[in-house]
């Protein structure tokens, strides 16, 4: 018996059932992908609140917003991809419960798809900056996540010669903004509460390397500051942003990058635990018959030295988690692999691709082991209580990956030392 209502038999999807995938962006697509190409019969709705199909999100910040690539050249799957999968697109359409026993979806149309499989991989949100609910792009404030966010970006910052952009945050998303908008022409300016940008991430030392990135670009970065609000400019174009101490910096747009939250909201009755995202065990099961992948999913990471309940926002983990979530279903809890990748991730700013493999803090110990910060080429390897913990490049692609079996294995840091002395 399958279906809803079925007895947990911890045994996969029947070949012939029903998966219903809600989010339909990359870690939805990868899922559905695979299930196909593991031999999956049955039928997979494919639920997504944006009317595209599936596309990059990588591409906003640099070259969408930049006006190098046309939109379409960010697309993960086109109609005749989705149509050689047989996905039945249920697009534009908003996912506003889950009833984990009846295995079902319930839509903001009033609908409900009943299904042997769910998985959860809607994403996360750009978190708001408070006191700013009243203000919209029209008014020219932004949040940057989706397609329609990047092309009314765009639009913002070319409508005037030199316009003035300032971007809150100076996280990964907010330094590429900053750094596209530079090359576009546009004056900006960067806000920073920290006193060294990502230094939460990647600590001081390649902290500072970053902010030196955008002075040298001719992007202001402003650091330790805290912002009071943002409003409309009062019968002038663009919008004031109050700072503490009484300073007001004028702009024709805002870009908010503080950071996202998980798009957990239309669980809240699910009865799933949700703590920063949604929790799952270490195959990436919420509750029998129910996966969740991507930036919206918090797994037991199990890896070499130890395990830890972690979410992490970046595209190949994302891509990786739709893979893990589509096979895990096909193999029930019982069977399925644990998840347990080496995080990747990467950042394209000011002329440069960062690369990072494994999983910093900003209170690791970090060494540079080849090149330097002077020559903006190096790789820097990150360590905690004796053990390598990530690794990131500047310029040195090879070199980087060439770590990724340390970070597998749990290399300990003197290995990590030795292998890099090596290399
Ligand atoms: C501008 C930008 C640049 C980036 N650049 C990089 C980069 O350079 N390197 C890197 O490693 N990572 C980058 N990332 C991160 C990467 O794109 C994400 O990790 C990835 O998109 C996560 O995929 P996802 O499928 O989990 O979620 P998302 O891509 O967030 O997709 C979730 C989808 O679910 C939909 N949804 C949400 N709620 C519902 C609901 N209730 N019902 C139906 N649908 C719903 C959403 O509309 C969305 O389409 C970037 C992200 C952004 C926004």
């Amino acid at each position: 018996m399958t279906g809803p209502g079925a007895p947990s038999s911890g045994r996969g999807l029947p070949i012939e059932g029903t998966v219903v995938v809600v989010g339909a962006s990359l870690a939805g697509w990868r899922c559905v992908e695979t299930l196909r190409s593991e031999g999956f019969e049955g039928t997979i709705s494919l639920v997504g609140e944006e009317r595209h199909l599936p596309y990059d999100r990588p591409p906003l910040s640099k070259q969408v917003l930049a006006g190098t690539w046309p939109p379409e050249k960010a697309v993960l799957a086109d109609k005749r991809r989705s149509s050689e999968l047989r996905v039945h697109e249920v697009l534009g359409r908003r996912a506003v419960g889950l009833d984990v026993a009846g295995r079902s979806v319930a839509l903001d149309d009033g609908t409900t798809l009943v299904a042997d499989g769910i998985v959860i991989a809607t994403g996360a949100t750009p978190r708001r900056l408070p006191g700013t609910e009243a203000l919209t792009e029209r008014d020219g404030l932004f949040t940057l996540r989706t397609l329609d966010d990047a092309l009314a970006l765009r639009a913002a910052v070319t409508a005037s010669e030199a316009a003035r952009v300032v971007v809150i945050g100076a996280g990964f998303i907010g330094a590429e903004v900053a750094s596209t908008c530079a090359a576009l022409g546009c004056r900006v300016t960067v806000l920073e509460a920290l006193d060294i940008p990502l230094r939460t991430v990647l600590g001081p030392m390649l902290g500072e390397h970053c902010a030196s990135l955008h002075g040298a670009h001719g992007v202001e970065l402003r650091t330790s500051v805290a912002v009071q609000g943002v409003r409309r400019a009062g019968g002038r174009r663009g919008l004031v942003v109050d700072l503490a101490g009484g300073e007001v910096l004028e702009a024709d747009a805002v870009v908010v990058g503080i950071g996202v939250v998980p798009c957990v909201g239309w669980l809240e009755e699910s009865g799933l635990t949700l703590e920063n995202g949604v929790v799952c065990d270490d195959r990436l099961f919420a509750a029998d018959g129910v996966a969740a992948a991507g930036d919206v999913a918090r797994w037991l990471w199990r890896h070499p030295d130890g395990e830890e309940l972690i979410r992490i926002e970046h595209w190949q983990v994302a891509a990786e988690a739709g893979v893990a979530a589509g096979r895990a279903l096909l193999a029930g809890r019982a069977d399925a692999a644990p998840f347990s990748p080496v995080p990747y991730f990467w950042s394209d700013q000011f002329g440069i691709r960062f690369q990072v493999l494994g999983n910093p803090r900003g209170d690791d110990e970090v060494q540079l082991v080849d090149g330097s910060l002077e020559e903006g080429k190096f790789v820097a390897v990150f360590g905690r209580a004796g053990r390598l913990r990530a690794v990131m490049a500047i310029g040195r692609p090879r070199q980087l990956m060439g770590f990724r079996p340390l970070l597998q294995a749990g290399a300990s840091w003197v290995e990590a030392l030795a292998h890099a002395a090596g290399s």
